[in-house]
């Protein structure tokens, strides 16, 4: 899977709403420039048939979209069991834009940084993250990532 470039301008990115994000052709909540059928949407219909993000960056991107669109079971699925907090309340959060600087793989191990942007009721904020994620039967798993 090539990546992509690393410097997608957040400012270009369309601000969705839930109804527009669930729909296959609409842009993707994670890439206002591809569908969300052609990026995230197969990850997320795909758990149950066993269809799982072929890389860390994919995943990363599929859950910022699950967090955008509200889907908890997709975010329990791909959270590694050793980490995972077993439940998950979602904060009114509205997410404004993801912006991936950074990916690495080696074997079974991947680290991907990114900046997401979104408004809280506190105002705009800037989440610049570091998340490690790691491979198990065939699957990547979110592990846990730290504030840079
Ligand atoms: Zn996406």
């Amino acid at each position: 899977m090539p990546s992509r470039a690393p410097d997608i301008a957040v400012s270009r990115l369309p601000r969705l709403d839930k109804s527009s994000a669930l729909s296959p052709r609409a842009p993707c909540p994670c890439d206002g420039e591809q569908l969300y059928a052609a990026c995230c949407g197969p990850w997320h219909a795909g758990l149950s048939a066993s269809v799982h993000a072929p890389t860390p960056e994919a995943l990363m991107r599929s859950r910022y979209s699950a967090y955008v669109m509200g889907l908890i079971d997709y975010l329990m699925a791909t959270w590694h069991p050793s980490t995972s907090p077993g439940d998950l309340e979602l904060s009114p959060v509205k997410w404004l834009g993801l912006e991936v600087r950074h990916t690495e793989t080696g074997g079974d191990a991947g680290v991907v940084e990114f900046v997401a942007r979104c408004r809280t009721s506190n105002g705009a904020q800037r989440l610049h993250e570091s998340s490690r994620f790691v491979r198990q039967d065939g699957r990547w798993y979110y592990i846990d990532g730290h504030s840079l």
